[in-house]
């Protein structure tokens, strides 16, 4: 079933994305500092505009933040103002806050109906957003379920699963009766099955665009193989409108992963696809610290082209033949190969400014 389109960003934000709908499945990660300091540290705003644009240019689509109080969310429209990317603010609780945030040019809010009080609180926050033309993200956690659906889900009447989607199906209803229509569901786990679960669930029922997430995923690579497979399962079957790979790991390494896992799926076309040896003993180009370096100026560039970055020349050109553009190591030297012909041997210390070169001439 084809969702909802949703559009985040308000009357004052430069970039607004769809969600859902048929829209591109966009990519999203979450801040990892407090932000209560941004109205006398211009040192720290300058500093994390900088790292909004950092993530804008590898392909990050929304950032969100935490604002557990009045100076995190003034810091938040501090950001909102000056940057082009769409700023979500995270909330639990104080109603208060979503309002000081749609002060600022946020593009979405993150609330819980269930957990900001009453019906009229939540009727503040969404007329507010109505008005501003911002949209809201419910999220829903496995840890904050009503009593009820915990007690049928510990006497074995309904799965955990279910009891997310109900929750969330409930959490959407308040903003039904309202005929507020601009919203987002998010439901998580940790748990692998679960996410899939509750989320072909709630596919199945509603047609509210859906976040995808493994909550508490954890480690990099732990938690790269979780919301792979939970992603993989549910966006190969139509279902996810947005992602985010929640990893005990920066921002730049959520939204690589989530953009890899995009490309992966046949979700997200073009750009450059970087395909890197494992190295071994033939080794003769130290390929890790090459692809750590280029990594992201790769994801930034606007080429639909394949690079390859390979050890040796014993099997790289080979291995890389489908490569519009290829460097591989021998002892002092390296090669540049196109579609697996030597164009340039070169020295080893010279392969940055070269492949650079080379690269842009593409
Ligand atoms: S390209 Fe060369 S160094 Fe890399 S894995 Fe293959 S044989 Fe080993």
């Amino acid at each position: 079933m084809t969702t909802k389109t949703v559009y985040l960003g308000g009357k004052g934000v430069t970039k607004r994305i769809a969600i859902g709908g048929g829209a591109p499945v966009s990519v999203q990660t979450m801040w990892k500092e407090g932000i209560t300091d941004l109205a006398t540290d211009n040192n720290k705003l300058d500093r994390i505009l900088r790292e909004l644009n950092d993530l804008s240019m590898i392909g990050c689509d929304i950032v969100r933040f935490a604002v557990p109080d009045i100076p995190s969310a003034q810091g938040l429209c501090l950001l909102a103002e000056r940057t082009a990317m769409p700023l979500v603010a995270d909330i639990h609780f104080d109603y208060k806050l979503a309002l000081e945030c749609l002060k600022g040019n946020v593009a979405a809010i993150r609330i819980n109906p269930g957990n900001i009080g009453s019906v009229e609180n939540t009727r503040t926050v969404v007329e507010a957003c109505r008005e501003q033309g911002v949209a809201i993200r419910i999220g829903i956690n496995s840890g904050s379920l009503p009593k009820d659906l915990q007690e049928q889900i510990a006497t074995g009447k309904i799965t955990r699963a279910q009891g997310l989607c109900e929750t969330s199906a409930r959490e959407a209803a308040i903003f039904e009766d309202l005929k507020f229509d601009q919203y987002v569901v998010s439901m998580k786990s940790s748990d692998v099955n679960e996410t899939i679960q509750c989320n072909k669930f709630y596919a199945e029922k509603y047609n509210n665009p859906l976040h995808l997430g493994v909550t508490e995923a954890g480690p990099l690579i732990g938690g790269i193989v979780k919301s792979s497979i939970a992603f993989s399962t549910l966006l190969n079957q139509g279902i996810g409108d947005t992602i985010r790979v929640s990893l005990s790991s920066s921002p730049e390494n959520e939204v690589v992963a989530g953009i890899n896992i995009l490309k992966e799926c046949g979700k997200r076309a073009g750009g450059v696809k970087l395909v890197s040896c494992p190295r071994c003993g033939r080794i003769g180009f130290d390929v890790h610290s090459f692809v750590d370096r280029w990594q992201n100026r790769l994801l930034a560039m606007d080429k639909d082209i394949t690079v390859a970055v390979m050890g040796c020349v014993v099997n790289g050109p080979g291995e890389g033949r489908h490569a519009d553009l290829g460097i591989a190591g021998t002892a002092d030297k390296a090669i540049i190969f196109k579609k697996g012909k030597i164009v340039r041997t070169i020295d080893a210390k010279d392969a940055d400014k070269v492949f650079e070169q080379e690269l842009n001439s593409l």
